[in-house]
C-alpha cells in the first residue's frame, strides 16, 4: 500500500476481505485467516487506552503530572 488509510477505511478493507472469504466453505485455514484479519485492525489501529492519554512522565521526579517543568 503506498498511503496509509485511516481506521475507518482500513475496517472497511477488512469487511470485504472478510466477506470474501465467507463465501467459501468453512475450514480451519479460512477461520484462521479471518480471525488474523480482524486482529489487524487493532494491529494497525491500535484504540487509544487511559495509558495513551497520560503525558510522559517529568526526568526530574518520574511523575507523569508533575509541575516541575511547566
Ligand atoms: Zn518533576
Amino acid at each position: 500500500m503506498s498511503y496509509r488509510l485511516n481506521k475507518l477505511g482500513y475496517q472497511q478493507l477488512i469487511a470485504e476481505d472478510i466477506a470474501w472469504l465467507e463465501r467459501f466453505s468453512r475450514t480451519l485455514e479460512r477461520d484462521h485467516i479471518i480471525m488474523v484479519l480482524q486482529a489487524s485492525i487493532e494491529h494497525e489501529y491500535p484504540s487509544f487506552t487511559a495509558a495513551d492519554l497520560t503525558p510522559p512522565p517529568c526526568e526530574t521526579h518520574g511523575e507523569p503530572y508533575c509541575d516541575c517543568d511547566k
